[in-house]
């Protein structure tokens, strides 16, 4: 079940996982639960790019 969630700025639906309105750019307020997972996908792609590095060249 997906529940569209709407900027509080312009009103326009908005991904509920997007931290900003990509109408807008005006910043979205976020679940606990994605503010989670951003951040765990975002160490997951800091150490794939350290490990590329150290690897990759
Ligand atoms: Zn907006």
């Amino acid at each position: 079940m997906t529940r569209p969630t709407h900027c509080l700025s312009c009103g326009r639906p908005v991904n509920r996982y997007a931290a900003t309105c990509q109408h807008c750019g005006a910043a979205q307020p976020q679940k606990r639960l994605g503010g989670v997972v951003g951040l765990v996908g975002l160490l997951l792609l800091l150490a794939l790019t350290v490990v590329w590095a150290l690897f990759g060249g």
